[in-house]
């Protein structure tokens, strides 16, 4: 649903949430920044995924490694030869496209003209030249699919290539091969190279798990898709050590676990699924998908990864240190395997706004009058700010009794005072920017210590003592 999409993206610029980068600049391809509420509600997301995965797991420690690698780290990892997707330029209008979104499109086409069929059959025929490396095929599908560039009409196509997705950028004044360094495609690498490093000062014993959240870079061949997918973006992973042959029980553990942390985020268990892969990785023996369906269909928000022994081993055989543990219950050294939890920080901020955004019919004054409001339908723990506290008038005393409100509560939680406008415009606003309680301090509020609380999706109000406001937002968003 394009429309909702947009819907979204409007509401996102409009209330501080996510701008475009540079904008006065006419803005970045596919590069983002996050405004007043955005930052704070990717904070929250963050926070909540950190404490579930590191806090509340005792086996699990977190690290942040540079965004910076010693370059032989991604020969090691694959991603110098394999870090690569099959584009294919137009000679007229000289775009480079990815070639899977291509087809993707076409066989959208193909489904909006009513052949499912068809479109089926595409993607499917797709996939196996994927997984096959069959360049010469995807190109053959193209041209037989009668596939035309949007810009230039024509379907003048180079062969396709296959191009790596790595930035790399000059590391000190050395310049040349030698000084090239390369800007993370992925926060994993970052956790393997420190395996012996967290392993010894922490004493761990396996099976445990290496966490971190952090920058990572892509240069995409964008479809235009928000922060869906961007080339500087945010992951949040989690490595998981394990003695070899016991990966897949970890590895069903982690993918359960990981579906059910998704629904602790308030989303419906029939907008989330999981999507085995066609194709495994070169690392992998097994891979899942979590899946969420977006305005824009059903796609990837997390992968869980078997990633077997193959970091570590190729570590070991590229550092020429020796990256074992010794495993004292069988008394056996070995390479750990490792099964990986890898979900994207802006992924699921654009998964939580689709699913808390609404447009909702009000009623008015006038009965024959309806009014719609748009809201952010968030969890209240994920909200940017939790209460905002308003005083009916700019007199009388009333902002200084919201004032102490205030003074009390933003030492626990993040709130807001507004005095501008109207009552009903100062909610609405709180609707669209998701704040979970409004408190209005009145003029009977002077005389017996109790204010109005509104709740923002029940339109509720009740009338409460001053004193128990702190206490209740705490309640609810612990
Ligand atoms: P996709 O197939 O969508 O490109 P991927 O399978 O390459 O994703 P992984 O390498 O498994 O992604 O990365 C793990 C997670 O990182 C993804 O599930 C996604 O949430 C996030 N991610 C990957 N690439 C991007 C991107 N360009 N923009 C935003 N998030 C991303």
């Amino acid at each position: 649903d394009q429309h909702k999409l947009q819907a979204i993206i409007a509401h996102s610029k409009e209330y501080g949430f996510v701008f475009p980068s540079s904008e006065i600049y006419d803005g970045l391809g596919a590069v983002y920044d996050y405004g007043q509420y955005g930052a704070q509600l990717k904070k929250n997301i963050r926070d909540y995924w950190w404490k579930s995965m590191t806090q509340l797991q005792e086996n699990i420690v977190g690290i942040d490694a540079a965004i910076f690698m010693h370059p032989t780290t991604w020969k090691a990892s694959g991603h110098v030869d394999n870090f690569s997707d099959p584009m294919i330029d137009n000679k007229d209008s000289k775009k480079r496209y990815r070639v899977d979104h291509l087809l993707e499109a076409r066989a959208d086409k193909l489904e909006e003209e009513g052949k499912a069929d068809a479109a089926r059959l595409l993607i499917g025929k797709m996939e196996q030249l994927l997984s096959a490396d069959d360049l010469p095929g995807l190109k053959t599908l193209i041209l037989e699919e009668g596939i035309v560039c949007p810009l230039s009409g024509t379907a003048n196509w180079t062969d396709v290539r296959q191009f790596n997705l790595m930035f790399s950028t000059q590391l000190g004044s050395v310049a040349g091969e030698a000084g090239e360094i390369y800007l993370r495609p992925e926060t994993a690498q970052g956790i393997f190279v420190n395996f012996l490093n967290v392993q010894k000062t922490g004493r761990m014993k396996i099976p445990f798990g290496i966490a971190q959240t952090g920058k990572a870079f892509r240069n995409e061949i964008v479809a235009r898709q928000f922060i869906f997918r961007m080339r500087e973006f945010e992951q949040m992973e989690m490595q998981f050590f394990v003695r070899p042959g016991t990966e897949l029980d970890w590895y069903a553990h982690w993918k359960e676990t990981r579906m059910q942390w998704h629904r602790s985020l308030g989303i419906p268990e029939d907008k989330l699924q999981f999507h085995d892969h066609a194709k495994l990785a070169h690392y992998a023996n097994a891979a899942v998908d979590i899946e969420y369906n977006f305005p824009i269909g059903f796609k990837e928000v997390e992968g869980i990864h078997s990633r077997t022994d193959y970091d570590l081993r190729r570590h070991q055989e590229f550092s020429g240190k020796k990256i074992q543990y010794f495993d004292p219950e069988i008394n056996k050294n070995y390479i750990p395997y490792v099964v990986e939890t890898s979900v994207g920080l802006d992924r699921t901020f654009m998964m939580v706004l689709s699913e808390a955004y609404a447009e909702e019919e009000v009623a008015t004054a006038d009965p024959a009058k309806k009014d719609t409001r748009t809201l952010l339908k968030l969890p209240p723990r994920l909200s940017p700010v939790k209460l905002a506290v308003l005083p009916l008038v700019k007199k009388d005393g009333l902002p200084e009794i919201a004032r102490t409100l205030m003074d009390e509560c933003k030492q626990q939680f993040h709130c807001i005072y507004e005095e501008k406008d109207s009552i009903g415009k100062r909610y609405r606003r709180q609707d669209a920017i998701g704040t979970p309680f409004c408190v209005t301090i009145d003029h009977q509020t002077r005389e017996d210590q109790t204010v109005t609380i509104r709740y923002r999706d029940s339109l509720q109000q009740d009338r409460l003592p001053i004193s128990m406001i702190s206490q209740l937002v705490q309640d609810a968003i612990r």
